[in-house]
């Protein structure tokens, strides 16, 4: 979402959509950044926040420079409403950035598996037909599409406020330290046995995006803060690990390939 987020100058404003804590660092950008979720979530002082329906906004219409769904469209009842909502807040030429999991990839169906369901109200599994809904109800253009990859920091405990439901027993508990030799295994698999173990989902680009958007998957995702980086800007150390410019968690280094 960077590619996007870097081109907004100091008078724009950025609608953090489905925010949770949190999508990007505003600190990192001199914009107006409104945060807005469903839930009374924790979010990260010095930033406005809004408690609203995605497909109620209570904004004007034209308000936001740009609109980030960050592992957020998969949440929202009345999808199509919703996304009605975000092209009426977005300006004319404004970007959009979405991300999404691939509901029929390993990662999302064990996440519904272990949140017992109900978490995930919309299962996308052809991209086409999401980006063609996508520029129908916001008139921003499809121009690029990232592969993501998966690192199951949701079962992370750094990531949980509440206990663990008891199917999490199944992955450790979630354990950093499963998840990152888990995650590895499942990449050295894909590529061994050409499966798609460690596939997320999608990361989408509409609008003019002023810098070129790499297309090419970046393989190393952080198993705590989910951040994921390309493998010629990480510098693997002994063990083969690397130290997340994110949050700075260890994790396990695998090419991109
Ligand atoms: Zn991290």
């Amino acid at each position: 979402m960077h590619e996007i987020l870097r081109h907004v100058g100091a008078a724009g404003r950025v609608l953090d959509l489905g925010c949770s804590t949190g999508s990007y660092r505003h600190q990192d950008f001199s914009f107006t950044t409104v945060r807005v979720d469903l839930d009374a979530v924790r979010i990260a002082p010095g930033v406005a926040f809004v408690q609203a329906d995605a497909s109620r906004l209570p904004f004007r219409a034209g308000a936001f420079d740009a609109v980030v769904c960050n592992h957020s469209l998969e949440h929202f009842v009345g999808l199509d409403a919703a996304l009605a909502e975000i092209g009426r807040v977005l300006k004319p030429g404004g970007c959009v950035f979405v991300s999404v999991p691939d509901a029929s990839a390993f990662s999302d169906r064990l996440f519904r598996w272990l949140s017992g369901g109900g978490i995930h109200v919309n299962a996308f599994v052809d991209v086409a037909q999401l980006i063609g809904a996508i520029e129908r109800h916001t008139g921003a253009r499809h121009v690029a599409t990232r592969p993501l990859y998966a690192s199951f920091c949701f079962a992370n405990p750094h990531n949980r406020t509440a206990r663990a439901p008891r199917r999490f027993w199944i992955i450790a508990g979630g354990r950093e330290g499963f998840l990152r030799v888990g995650t590895w295994v499942l990449r050295r698999m894909d590529r061994a046995f050409g499966t798609r173990l460690s596939v997320y989902g999608w990361a989408l680009f509409f609008g003019p995006v002023a810098e070129a958007v790499r297309e090419d998957g970046w393989s190393n995702v952080c198993v705590r803060c989910g951040a994921g980086h390309p493998a010629e800007e990480l510098v693997p150390g002994r063990w083969n690990m690397y130290q997340c410019p994110t949050c700075g968690a260890r994790n396990i280094f695998t090419q991109d390939v």
